[in-house]
């Protein structure tokens, strides 16, 4: 530090004021500037690349230009596996572990009361959530088996199915990774930025090649993008996570509304059938839909528009503040024209063509129950209740499902599960077994509908569980509604914080996890309530966000309660249409 120079004698007198004329009006970005030093910005730098600069303006993106997170994998192979949890560098713990799919996890036995106010250390385990990425929700059962296999020998049997198509693992150690990435990649699996601020899984229709009213297959485009930029260290520090979807299923079955960049299918007039792209969707902070470009991709374009999307994301998006670093927030800056135009100019060959909207559904997307394929066989969705599965569950179903003279099954984005190619003659021999292993094919229309993410059990961010409140308002929910005429699935999404990986704003009643006062005063878990929420689909013609309404909570052991009270009372106030939305 240098000491400012001091000053001795008496001070010199200071000149008389003259009359000065006003000084004429400029643009604010046009004031001069006063002496040599350069003018001030107007406001501090959003850390966009390309406009500020790459010089790390927080901690976060100052480890990922260092050592990106990519490069953790070769230590954990080296130094961690042996050398076990303690061994692990902090910043490799709780940052690059991520770009592999690895979080550590609760420590069992701390309740949400303490989350806000214990350090992170104090909160996690010494055990790791494993993600495994299932691109597009494509599975063979020899794949399946494997993980299943995982999850019993390592993984304390502990499996769910996620709402991104993934599967989740619990309890791993960091000295049997190495291992499980050996098993995983010998049948075409990973684990590979399957976390981090990377493009995350690659959502894809659940029914992609095999619907008899597919528009069009997206697994060549889905293949092209992961097999291209997935592990690519070009996109590997992004601001932030990046989620990708597409589909050519009219049933828009990927939650495209919510995906920072979405192609959907559609049919132009002159052009054929391509694809409407999508932008800036995302929920947790600001929640925000995501946004047509009305431009139309041909087949044959939509990786190079994905990887102008991802690019401009890597080079404008907000990089300071991490709430603020997600591809929405720079859209609702830019605006739509904007962004088409940097996209068209700076980062494709050629511009995209205007094309038009897609329809809005008139079938579900979540392909439960038996449907006929475009070659004459069978698929069939099946739930389990939120997506909770075991490593068991997983082995018997791969046993099953090629005991049904089949090896192809589907995750979908609604922690559901559909079994691919099954003969007309073994379809109801398969929804027996389905039945046995926990999984409804004709689930009751309130199992169909409920989600919830992972909540307290595992999850360091909780404040309240979620799967198991959840389960137990399901179950009841079945018996107190069995009498009633539901005209179509009521979604109950369950979150375990105010973050929305259940994506609670889209659904009609999200609840969303927090401690909450009791009738008797006292603090216990519950959730603050969002009501009408959707995404486009047969009931709604567009999507929107859920809203709060104040005060209104539930407790956790009053989930089934408070549904209950909602549905019977929308039955007794429908107008009779038996397509009203809820
Ligand atoms: Fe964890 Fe919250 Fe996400 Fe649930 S919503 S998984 S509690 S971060």
């Amino acid at each position: 530090m240098t000491t400012p120079p001091t000053t001795t004698g008496p001070a010199p007198a200071r000149p008389a004021r003259t009359e000065r004329p006003a000084r004429p009006e400029r643009p604010a970005g046009d004031r001069p500037v006063r002496g040599d030093r350069p003018a001030r910005p107007a406001s501090r730098p959003h850390g966009q690349w390309k406009v500020d600069g790459t010089e790390p303006l927080n901690a976060n993106e100052q480890w990922k230009q260092e050592d990106g997170g990519l490069a953790v994998r070769e230590r954990i192979e080296r130094i961690y596996a042996d050398g076990g949890f303690a061994s692990i560098d902090p910043t490799d713990l709780h940052g690059r572990f991520r770009w592999w799919g690895l979080y550590t996890q609760r420590k069992p036995g701390i309740d949400g009361g303490r989350t806000a106010t214990l350090e992170p250390h104090e909160l996690e385990d010494e055990y790791f959530m494993l993600r495994v990425r299932i691109d597009g929700g494509q599975l063979t059962t020899e794949q399946l088996r494997v993980i299943g296999g995982i999850s019993t020998e390592f993984g304390r049997d502990t499996a769910d199915l996620t709402d991104r198509q993934n599967i989740q693992l619990h309890w791993i150690r960091v000295e049997d990774v190495p291992e499980i990435w050996r098993r995983l990649e010998a049948v075409g699996l990973g684990t590979t930025e399957a976390c981090g601020d990377v493009p995350r899984v690659v959502l894809g229709s659940p029914v992609a090649g095999i619907a008899a009213d597919e528009l069009i297959d997206p697994t060549p485009q889905i293949d092209e993008i992961t097999s291209r930029f997935i592990g690519d260290e070009s996109l590997a520090n992004l601001p932030r996570k990046f989620k990708s979807a597409l589909t050519g299923h009219p049933s828009q079955d990927v939650v495209h509304e919510i995906n920072d960049v979405a192609f959907v299918a559609v049919e132009h007039p002159e052009l054929g059938v391509g694809y409407d792209l999508w932008v800036g969707g995302g929920l947790s902070t600001a929640p925000r839909l995501a946004e047509r470009l009305g431009v139309f991709v041909a087949p044959e374009r939509v990786a190079e528009a994905w990887h102008g999307v991802a690019q401009i994301f890597r080079d404008y998006g907000y990089r300071r503040l991490r709430n603020k670093a997600r591809l929405k927030f720079l859209l609702a800056d830019w605006g739509v024209a904007k962004f088409r135009e940097v996209l068209e100019t700076e980062y494709l060959d050629a511009p995209l063509p205007d094309g038009p909207a897609a329809p809005t559904p008139t079938t579900p997307g979540d392909h439960v129950g038996v449907h006929r394929q475009k070659d004459g066989r069978f698929y069939v969705g099946a739930t389990p209740i939120v997506g909770r599965v075991s490593g068991p569950i997983l082995t018997r179903l791969a046993d099953l499902v090629e005991a049904h003279g089949s090896t192809r099954l589907r995750t979908t984005p609604h922690q559901k599960v559909v079994i691919l190619d099954i003969p007309e003659d073994r379809v109801e021999s398969l929804i027996a077994g389905l039945d046995e292993l926990g999984l409804s094919a004709r689930p009751s229309l309130i199992r169909r509908g409920t989600i919830a993410c992972t909540g307290i059990e595992f999850c360091k961010l909780a404040i309240v569980e979620t799967k198991a409140y959840a389960t137990a308002a399901v179950l009841e929910l079945e018996e107190r509604l069995a009498g009633f005429d539901l005209p179509h699935p009521i979604s109950l999404h369950v979150n375990g914080c105010p973050n929305s990986c259940a994506r609670i704003q889209t659904a009609d009643i999200g609840l969303k996890g927090q401690l909450i006062m009791d009738d008797s005063g006292e603090q216990v878990p519950g959730y603050q309530v969002h009501l009408g929420g959707g995404l486009a689909s047969l009931d709604r013609d567009e999507a929107g966000l859920g809203r709060t309404v104040r005060g209104l909570k539930v407790t956790a052991d009053g989930i089934a309660d408070y549904v209950e009270r909602v549905v019977t009372r929308f039955l007794a106030e429908r107008d009779g249409a038996a397509d009203e939305s809820f």
